[in-house]
């Protein structure tokens, strides 16, 4: 089932509402755009996609995907080029592959990934005016799709939805953050869900997250479910230490998700002559380098805000500070490199831009 050419149909607002947006005010992810881009799978294929007003959808409460959690979704951003005025997308075939790859793993109907970011490309077209002309700011995209049969047994559905909304979001200030490195909660163990963008991966975390928020943490590392040794992820990013120049990254297994930005931020790393080792990475060794001193920066990564420097590691009874953020030379290039990409401001060597 490849569509390259689909029907598409388009049913525009009568009145759009951006005059009411603030956009030098957003509040984060509570205002919509005009409109929304709706699939069905009805019959055992997806249906034409729509793009309609963004409104309400209307679910029956037997709705399988809200009780058993076939659920998906993807997160991505549009920028402006502030020079062109052209608006640029960030390697959003990844993100259908993704979102291929999550419905796979959820027994969902994959949505064809070049079909997806044709109707991405409509859908951002026609909301142009709704990708802020500021600075820092962008138009964060939501993918979801869910399984939508009315009934209530445990099994694969036979209907499912596909959604992709958009909301403006407001400059992305990443201040350090402080990490509790996690040793009773689990996030994903092996053969789990760990590695695809499931609905059922978040909500388990938010009860661990409010724990460690009571210790004055705002994010947790987790660490494997076997033996909580070895480091896997934070929250929704993936995460890098530099340790005696050298920088290292939990290598991908089922219980830790394959992040775009983690693969970009590798590889512009490389780019830099500096070597980037991928492996199992024990808390140990992490403390280890802290006591030495050859602990240099750690961060995270994702879409949200490309790099996010950690402050303090807390473990146990022990708290370790980083050193300074003006002395992380290395993250910091490479997240202005990768922001400058991003918004069109520096050559796009590596093809990874799309524009709209
Ligand atoms: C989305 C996500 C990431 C980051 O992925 P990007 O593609 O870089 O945005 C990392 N970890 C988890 C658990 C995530 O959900």
């Amino acid at each position: 089932m490849i569509l390259t050419d689909p029907a598409l149909k388009i049913e525009r607002v009568e009145h759009s509402r951006i005059s009411e947006v603030d956009f030098n005010n957003i509040p984060f992810g509570r205002i919509f755009s005009d409109h929304m881009l709706v699939c069905d799978y009805v019959d055992g294929e997806w249906q034409d996609a729509v793009i309609q007003p963004y409104q309400n959808l209307s679910l029956s409460p037997a709705c399988s995907g809200l009780h058993y959690g076939q659920s998906i979704f993807e997160g991505m951003k549009a920028n402006r080029d502030m020079e062109t005025g052209e608006i640029l997308l960030f390697r959003p075939d990844e993100n259908a592959k993704r979102l291929y790859d999550s419905a796979q793993r959820m027994c969902m109907p994959p949505f064809d990934p070049q079909l997806f970011v044709h109707c991405l490309k409509e859908l951002i077209n026609l909301d142009r005016n709704w990708v802020p002309n500021q600075e820092d700011s962008a138009l964060y995209i939501r993918p979801l799709m869910f399984a939508n049969d009315n009934y209530i047994g445990v099994k694969a559905a036979y209907n499912y939805k596909l959604v992709i909304f958009t909301s403006p979001v407001g400059a992305y200030y990443a201040a350090p953050v402080k990490v509790w490195i996690e040793d009773r909660y689990v996030r994903a163990f092996p053969g789990g869900t760990g590695d695809v963008k499931a609905a059922g991966n978040y909500g388990p975390t938010l009860y661990p997250a409010k724990l460690a928020k009571k210790r004055g943490y705002d994010q947790i590392l987790w660490t494997d479910a076997y033996e909580h040794k070895y480091v896997e992820e934070i929250g929704t990013m993936n995460v890098f230490f530099q340790i005696d120049g050298k920088v290292y990254t939990p290598k991908l297994e089922s219980s830790i998700l394959p992040g775009i930005t983690r693969e970009s931020v590798m590889q512009l790393i490389r780019e830099e002559g500096v070597e980037v080792i991928e492996k199992r990475l024990s808390v140990d060794e992490i403390f280890a380098a802290c006591e030495k001193g050859t602990l240099q920066d750690a961060f995270g990564t994702g879409t949200a805000a490309t790099i996010s420097h950690i402050a303090n590691l807390g473990y146990k009874e022990f708290d370790h500070e980083l050193p300074p953020i003006a002395e992380r030379t290395l993250s910091n290039k490479i997240k202005q490199q990768l922001e400058d990409i991003k918004r069109g401001r520096t050559a796009d060597v590596n093809g990874w831009i799309v524009r709209v």
